[in-house]
């Protein structure tokens, strides 16, 4: 599941100390003020170290920017790309790590500190392992605080694989394979807002939304968010209570046939007078689960049977809450430009026709703009939040 709010707040294994916390203490050591010479070989002995433990660390979303600088700034380029990227790349599924570390390694990149073409064949590199492991990234515990942080990383990434020109890994990301993927909370802590920012994003760097990728992004994860949080309407079923009858007689066994039958609601039986008065009876004396008439304009006359419905109310009522919730989400668009990428899917979407729609939950639109957007691989969660 993708997670890109792994954040350091999670417990470490064994008595592990962040990264990011043995970057500060470093970083503290000097102060403010240049070190005098005595500090500054304790603070080369403590980043070295530091450094030497990095292959058996687990990493989270603060530790990007603490190994970036940490080998940066102590050991330079050379060291960075030929010590520290490999091991950025055994850590590819730790998302928010990684993004993060990008983050730091671009912004050192505008800053032309670090050689440029070497620079940006390493993003390129790291980019494209990290969107092909979306799909398989680690999951860690997220806390609500980080979800601000994985916005911003991913924002940033989106931005920055356009300002580097890297199009084939921009293509590959809104191509969203991974979609199935995403946890019904990610939906509204991270993608949904995230998709609302981009435009501005996309709008700032000339392209058109018009564009068959971002038309592929928008509707695959749309759709799986609407397929994950908020699902079918749930399904009407019905009483399947029978009646009891000594001599099993056939009428008897008619009726009970329709009584058996979850889906069916109302069931007829044309039958002269005796033959009614017996169902009648048989049926009345097995409770008020359902509810009978005599259509008398039938001949013979005709006994209709109707089934009361039997507890999917708080079913419905919390599909109803859901669904209101996501009106809510997909309200806080800018509709002119969701109208743009939801292209024919709009009104199907807004109105969530598209959760009532076979054609879609099996994959086979007649959507013309585009590639059929996918639905969700997980079944649709229970109780979302
Ligand atoms: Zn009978």
């Amino acid at each position: 599941m993708l997670r890109v709010e792994n954040h350091m707040d999670e417990p470490r294994e064994g008595n592990q100390h962040s990264l990011a916390r043995e970057y500060e203490a470093i970083v503290s050591i000097g102060g403010d003020y240049e070190p005098p010479p005595g500090l500054e070989n304790l603070i080369s002995r403590a980043a070295d170290t530091a450094l030497d433990a990095i292959g058996d660390k687990t990493f989270s979303y603060e530790d990007g920017p603490a190994l970036f600088d940490l080998a940066y700034y102590h050991k330079g380029w050379k060291y960075l790309k030929t010590s520290v990227l490999p091991v950025v790349e055994s850590n590819i599924i730790s998302t928010a790590f990684v993004l993060n570390f990008l983050k730091t390694l671009h912004q050192s990149m505008r800053r032309r500190q670090v050689p440029q073409e070497e620079a940006k064949s390493a993003y390129k590199k790291l980019a494209q392992l990290a969107i092909q492991n979306f799909d398989s990234a680690a999951s860690a515990p997220s806390a609500p605080t980080t979800s601000v942080s994985a916005h911003s990383s991913m924002l940033w990434f989106i931005s920055s694989l356009f300002e580097l020109g890297l199009e084939e890994q921009l293509n590959l990301f809104l191509d969203a394979q991974w979609v199935g993927h995403i946890g019904g909370d990610e939906f509204k802590s991270l993608w949904i807002p995230l998709l609302q920012d981009l435009f501005h994003v996309i709008g700032k760097h000339g392209v058109l939304l018009s564009e068959p990728r971002w038309l592929v992004f928008y509707q695959s994860i749309i759709t799986a968010y609407l397929f994950t949080c908020v699902g079918e309407r749930p399904k009407e079923t019905y009483s399947t209570k029978t009646v009891e009858c000594l001599i099993r007689c056939k009428d008897c066994t008619a009726l009970n046939e329709f009584l058996a039958d979850p889906t069916r609601q109302v069931g007829c039986f044309p039958l002269a007078k005796a033959r009614r008065q017996h169902l009648h009876s048989r049926i009345e004396a097995a409770g008020d689960h359902c509810t009978h008439e005599t259509v008398r304009s039938t001949r013979p006359e005709t006994l209709v049977v109707t089934k009361r419905s039997s507890g999917c109310e708080a079913d419905v009522k919390s599909w109803e809450e859901r669904r209101v919730q996501a009106e809510k989400q997909l309200d806080a668009f800018d509709q002119q430009k969701l109208r743009v990428v939801l292209a024919d899917l709009y009104q199907d979407i807004m109105s969530m026709a598209i959760l009532e729609s076979e054609g879609i939950a099996s994959g086979q639109t007649n959507s013309s703009s585009t590639r059929n957007p996918r639905p969700p691989l997980a079944p649709v969660s229970g109780n979302p939040a």
